[in-house]
Formats: C-alpha cells, structure tokens, sequence
C-alpha cells in the first residue's frame, strides 16, 4: 500500500526526522495496546522487540521527537538503529542491492539474524559514510561484498549486544 511505501522511503532516507521518530513511537504503542498494524508497522515491532533497551525513549514521543542525539554521541539513536533495520530488511526482501540477501541470509547462518543485521549495518554506515565524503553515490557493490567479506571469513567485527 503506498502509504507504507512513503512510510519505509522516509525511514531509509530521513531516519531522523520527526515523523520516523512519531512512526515507531506509535507502532510501539500499538504494541501495548494490541491495536492492528499495517505490514510495515508490524515489521517495525518485531524489530522493536528485539529491543527491550529502548522501551522506555519509545513510550513518550514528544521526548524522542525533542531529543538531540547528535549531542550526545555516546547515546544510540534508537530510531537510526531501528531504521537501519528496517533498511536492511526491505534490502533483503527486494534483493537490492543485488546479492544483498544472500548475503545477509549467509551471515545469519553463522551468528543470528539480528547479530547479522548488526554487522550489515557497519557495512551500511560505511557505504553511506565513504558516499559523503567522496561526493559519489553509495557503492552498492562494495556494501554486499563487506558483508560477504563478514559472512566467508571470521572476520574481526564484534556486535555489540
Ligand atoms: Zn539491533
């Protein structure tokens, strides 16, 4: 539904913008209340339930509308994170870029998904993050053979839990 599809695009392109923040307050909401979901919002919650840490910010939504994580870098975002989850799960879905759900299906065989996603996730920021500074567009390729890379070889990454 194309509600949905401007919903995920705000998601993946302004993680941080106010109505991401207000869209998974809401689905977190929805989650206590036990109030349906659209497909997007129930993605959304699975992803929330893995989560617990980040209840209690998504319970008061002016607070996380108001919050100013960039002043506190030591600080996850949780809607950047959730986000980038969401990112990567439509990624996998869509195969796009290509060989990304190979992959990420590869990677999750030796840690589990969530961990996989979590080391997608480095690989991400650091395509998004070489496509600022070389003022190219992001390098889809260099992105699904990261987590190859991450999925064929011990690797050194380590998530965080
Ligand atoms: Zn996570």
């Amino acid at each position: 539904m194309p509600g949905s599809r401007d919903t995920l695009r705000a998601i993946m392109f302004n993680p941080s913008q106010a109505d991401v923040r207000r869209f998974f307050c809401g689905v977190r909401a929805k989650m206590i209340s036990g109030a349906p979901m659209e497909a997007i919002e129930t993605l959304a919650s699975l992803w929330i339930d893995e989560h617990p840490e980040y209840f209690d910010e998504l319970s008061d939504m002016d607070a996380a509308v108001a919050r100013n994580y960039d002043s506190e870098p030591e600080r996850t975002n949780p809607f950047l994170h959730l986000s980038m989850h969401l990112s990567i799960s439509e990624q996998c879905s869509v195969d796009s870029p290509r060989g990304i759900r190979q992959a990420v299906e590869l990677l999750a065989k030796k840690r589990d998904l969530h961990d996989a996603h979590h080391a997608a996730m480095e690989c991400l920021g650091q395509m998004l993050w070489e496509s600022q500074r070389s003022g190219r567009p992001p390098d889809g390729e260099a992105y699904v053979a990261g987590v190859q890379r991450l999925a064929t070889t011990d690797g050194s990454f380590k998530s965080t839990p």
